[in-house]
């Protein structure tokens, strides 16, 4: 009987440390992707995570939809110059993440419009981009939130295409040229991470230790804070930097005393 008790105690640390070992921030040389709406919520849903990712090795490429060349209050802003700047910010944030810039991909579509995209296209181009890096996670904005679904057209849209590509990459026949004329052989994403998943995150990760690095890439995008959104400057002064820096600290997720993402964890066919 003593030795059962040792045999299940032994079995038990066995699969905690195996649980351990699969949690997604210990990984090392993985291939994360990571699809945004916008430039800024990938760092905004993801960053802090994305920042242990890299630290560890990973490769992380980050497909951007739109160039989100329409959010200016600026009058004088147009929207190729915004989109430049968006360009670089997006850059910048992603050096500081660990991402080099050649590991962004960009869609290129015209911010809030990307339901005006073709939909076959669009569902096409990612299930070729999934085919082409065979990521062992997908980041996603998550298509069931209230928040994607009301509020905002890319995030919807970005969020159901993404879900979309995922289910088309697992089978020949959706895409059949991507196989017949590139030779991209169908796959299986293994696991999906979907950000932005408030109510119905089901994992945490504890990002207090990057948290600053996070703060800083936010930073980055200047255009989209004030005093920049009104009145377009590419920096800061310093003021105006300290009391976002501020504002961010104070709105960040928190649990069990620890600064986390949440996440909505899900495999297969989308249940957890
Ligand atoms: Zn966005």
């Amino acid at each position: 009987m003593k030795r059962l008790s040792c045999v299940v105690i032994a079995l038990a640390l066995l699969a905690c440390f195996v649980q351990a070992q699969d949690r997604i921030e210990q990984w090392k040389g993985k291939t994360v992707m990571v699809f945004t709406p916008h430039p800024d919520d990938d760092v905004f849903g993801c960053g802090g995570t994305l920042s242990l990712l890299a630290k560890n090795g990973n490769k992380i490429i980050v497909v951007v939809y739109t160039n989100d060349n329409k959010g200016s209050f600026d009058l004088e802003m147009t929207s190729e110059r915004l989109a430049r700047i968006r360009k670089a910010e997006q850059e910048a944030a992603m050096e500081v993440i660990g991402i080099p810039k050649a590991n962004i991909i960009w869609m290129g579509y015209d911010d809030g419009e990307l339901e005006y995209a073709e939909p076959k296209a669009l569902a096409g181009q990612a299930t070729k981009l999934i085919r082409q890096y065979r990521p062992d996670v997908v980041f996603s904005v998550d298509p069931g939130e209230w928040y994607e679904r009301w509020h905002k057209s890319d995030h919807r849209m970005g969020g159901f295409n993404t879900a979309d590509a995922i289910r088309a990459a697992e089978f020949h026949l959706y895409y059949p040229e991507h196989l017949l004329v590139d030779g991209l052989k169908p796959y299986r994403v293994p696991l999906m991470m979907f950000y932005y998943a408030a109510s119905e995150a089901n994992y945490w990760v504890d990002i207090s230790s990057v948290v600053d690095q996070k703060i800083n890439a936010i930073t980055k995008h200047v255009s989209q804070f004030e005093p920049s959104i009104n009145k377009y400057r590419p920096d800061w002064d310093p003021k105006d930097l300290a009391k976002l820096v501020e504002y961010l600290k104070g709105r960040a997720t928190k649990k069990d005393g620890k600064v986390v993402e949440g996440f909505r964890r899900a495999t297969g066919f989308n249940p957890q």
